[in-house]
């Protein structure tokens, strides 16, 4: 190597399999260091939120059937950034070893002579069903575990993977991967090669995160109840007596807000502790943030200003039990508190937005009263109204709460939280289990 230069390190890491708490701390380091990240469809953009400011963001994501980015560009990126002297991580969903191509990277970055380190993730066929409550392994059941690809490479002829065999283990479990298209066949072969037709079977769809869903039923019948139920990739198959354990050991989907989505609206910052809170009870987060800096048109004056109290935050936010830190707001200059509106609002409406119109929500969550116009302000006062009409609402304080009665809007049921255990607990009694 040069002595006048030196390339940067590629890190290949693991992800994990969707919860965001499920990547390693080591992989966690890296990916805050990291100069570019060159990230997969699978990797839960969360962890992105992570990068340090500054770091080159590169999505590569490929579907199945529809590769934007060809396997050797990707190489080509990291191979580009890593002679340029960036540190880069190469971050794929899982563990990159486990049927992710990593491997074929890392041969590529070697020929090459670029250093490259790899940092394993959990890998989704041993997280996604556990998040089930299922266990991969259970001692007096199994007493060997088999990771199947679906998915070969399409010049291969016929299947290697071999089901007439895998058919005949005794106290086995077997976990494939890339199956969700083929579900039906995978079944077939393994019944007609011998597998008792009742052995409990199971699919995770996008295992471990707030959308997760699972479906167990006998070997016979799982392939019915997949298309029934309207499975999709990404899925986990899982073939094991294990999955009777399932009734016992459920934990992830019995939280009390799980399976429920809610929207939540403030700053940046007062999003942060409301986030977490929802997600560790068991909801789909979508936050709507808006920059701690920007101001609604209307509360600017007539010279596009506003006035002092706008500035240094609501009444409401102060005495919530939100931590409120005033050094943050002091001393904020008029003109970029307008240029952070025009970037917030300039753009057109982002997925999250999209998404949040077309299948609803069952609550919302608005920090203050700029949350509540904010709300209005991206979604229009018909459409925010009318999604306020099919869910819940809670506001922190009483401001916002006048705020969306001010607004007119019919059937809104507002509730008040004036701290956070309060607010906990409106949360949870909103969705009381059945
Ligand atoms: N390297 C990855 C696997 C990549 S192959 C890993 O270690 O997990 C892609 C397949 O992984 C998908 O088709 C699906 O079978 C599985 N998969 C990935 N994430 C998943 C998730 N959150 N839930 C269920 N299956 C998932």
């Amino acid at each position: 190597m040069n002595s006048q230069h030196r390339n940067g390190t590629v890190y290949i890491v693991g992800a994990g399999p969707g919860d965001p708490g499920l990547m390693t701390v080591k992989g966690l380091e890296k990916l805050k260091e990291a100069d570019v990240v060159v990230y997969d469809r699978l990797v839960n953009d969360d962890l992105l939120a992570y990068c340090k400011e500054g770091c080159e963001r590169v999505f590569v994501g490929k579907e199945s059937g529809y590769h934007p980015i060809e396997q050797e560009q990707i190489t080509e990126i990291l191979m580009r950034k890593s002679r340029l002297g960036l540190t880069v991580v190469r971050l794929k969903g899982g563990n990159p070893f486990v049927f992710g191509r990593g491997s074929e990277e890392a041969v590529a970055l070697k020929d090459a002579g670029i250093d490259f380190e790899i940092i394993p993730g959990i890998t989704s066929g041993l997280s996604a069903p556990i998040y089930s409550g299922i266990p991969i392994t259970h001692r007096g059941l199994i007493t060997q575990c088999v990771l199947i690809t679906a998915h070969e490479s399409p010049d291969k002829q016929g299947t290697q993977v071999e089901w007439d065999k895998l058919a005949q283990l005794k106290h086995a479990t077997l976990i494939i991967y890339m199956g969700a298209s083929r579900i039906e066949s995978i079944c077939n072969e393994l019944v007609k090669h011998g597998m008792d037709p009742t052995t409990p079977s199971a699919v995770v769809e996008n295992g471990t995160l707030p959308k997760q869903r699972t479906i167990t039923g006998r070997l016979d019948c799982i392939a019915h109840e997949f298309k029934t139920m309207d499975f999709h990739a990404p899925a986990i198959i899982m073939i094991s007596p294990t999955v009777a354990m399932r009734d016992q050991l459920s934990w992830f989907e019995n939280r009390p807000l799980f399976g429920k989505r809610i929207v939540m609206s403030g700053s940046k910052k007062e999003l942060e502790k409301l986030r977490e809170m929802v997600y560790d009870l068991g909801g789909e987060v979508l936050p709507l943030p808006y920059s701690d800096s920007t101001l609604l048109p209307d509360r600017l004056d007539g010279n596009g200003n506003h006035s002092e109290e706008d500035l240094f935050g609501e009444k409401d936010s102060v005495s919530n039990g939100f931590q409120y830190d005033e050094s943050y707001d002091h001393g904020f200059p008029l003109m970029s508190a307008r240029r952070a509106f025009a970037t917030v609002s300039g753009g057109t409406e982002d997925d999250l937005v999209e998404d949040i119109r077309n299948k609803r929500a069952d609550a919302f969550i608005f920090a203050t009263s700029s949350a509540v116009e904010h709300f209005f302000y991206i979604f229009g006062y018909e459409a925010a109204a009318n999604l306020l009409e099919h869910g819940k609402s809670i506001t922190v304080g009483h401001t916002a709460a006048d705020t969306l009665i001010n607004k007119n809007v019919r059937n809104i049921s507002v509730r008040t939280a004036n701290s956070t255990e309060e607010l906990h607990d409106l949360i949870i009694n909103l969705f009381p289990v059945a």
